[in-house]
């Protein structure tokens, strides 16, 4: 079988898109060998999340952003759309790659979702990599929380969020076997509250995979794209109307507009392989290939 894949470095707007074409570049161009190789979809999303994650540009592992007490909190989650299995870490501070430990809490726990102090107790047993809190501290993350804490008193004002860059990551993937799998990770939003989670960890909303739908990833705001179960969402309207990753992509951000003026944006890989994407944001950073479709960039 012929493999499809799609990543995204987040949604909102940015000044300059070739430095995370450059990015995503190279973690397209990685997942495709991987996938055409024969590795599972479930290996290369995680490969790919991991390598966004080590790049200080993308809102995920190294470049996180600050939520408002200075400290870097992340979410991460993979599941397999071969037998519905997941894993997913929320709260997390100081793992190099939160998506990894996600994959652990999967394959090692009968859990789904351990978050902040567990998480770490059991990153620290499976000895994964952690890293000094000023590996995450980038002058860039920095600066964009003092910026965001100036401005604080409008931090809820519309316009201001619209301006709002939200770099989380993600990967979707159909394998060789016709296997499907998502994987997304994050910093969640700057200024955010202490404690504060956001759809990426939570299973049905900002990550999901089921072979007999779709495997999708999506990035926005986390309060709205939970409220609308964006992943079960998309999964459901693929089962229920019949329509392909395109449409289902186009109709979930339809309703996330519609019930709640939601932003944020989704990328898909159905069943049979098609691609899809959407958003609702001014721009989506996302690419991708499958085999309608050579290698492609969203922005
Ligand atoms: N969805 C993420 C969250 O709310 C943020 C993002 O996509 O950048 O935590």
């Amino acid at each position: 079988m012929k493999t499809s894949l799609m990543i995204h470095g987040g949604a909102g707007t940015v000044e300059s898109s070739a430095e995370y074409k450059k990015g995503l570049d190279a973690v397209l161009a990685l997942g495709k060998s991987l996938l055409e190789n024969g590795v599972s979809a479930l290996d290369a999303v995680v490969a790919c999340v991991s390598l966004l994650e080590d790049n200080p540009l993308f809102n995920a592992g190294k470049g996180s952003v600050l939520n408002a007490e200075g400290r870097v909190e992340m979410d991460a989650a993979v599941m397999d759309g071969n037998n519905l299995k997941a894993g997913a870490v929320a709260g997390i501070s100081g793992i190099k790659n939160p998506v990894q430990l996600a994959r652990l809490v999967m394959d090692k726990t009968p859990h789904v979702l351990l978050v902040s102090d567990g998480a770490t107790t059991f990153a620290r047993r499976e000895k994964v990599a952690f890293e000094s809190p000023e590996y995450f501290l980038t002058t860039a993350r920095m600066e964009q929380l003092a910026k965001a804490k100036k401005t604080g008193v409008t931090a809820l004002d519309h316009s201001m969020q619209e301006g709002q860059k939200m770099g989380t990551v993600g990967a979707v993937a159909r394998d060789r076997n016709g296997n499907l799998a998502a994987a997304t990770s994050t910093g969640g939003l700057v200024n955010k509250k202490f404690g504060r989670i956001g759809d990426t960890p939570i299973i049905g909303a900002g990550t999901y995979a089921d072979n007999e739908t779709c495997a999708i990833s999506a990035t926005g705001i986390g309060e709205e794209l939970l409220r609308v179960v964006i992943g079960k969402t998309v999964a459901d309207i693929i089962f229920y109307r019949g329509v392909d990753a395109a449409g289902a992509a186009k109709q979930a951000v339809e309703i996330l507009v519609q019930k709640v003026n939601g932003r944020g944006g989704i990328i898909v890989i159905d069943k049979n392989g098609a691609i899809g994407f959407a958003h609702s944001t001014p721009i989506l950073l996302a690419a991708g290939y499958s085999p309608e479709r050579d290698d492609f960039f969203t922005f």
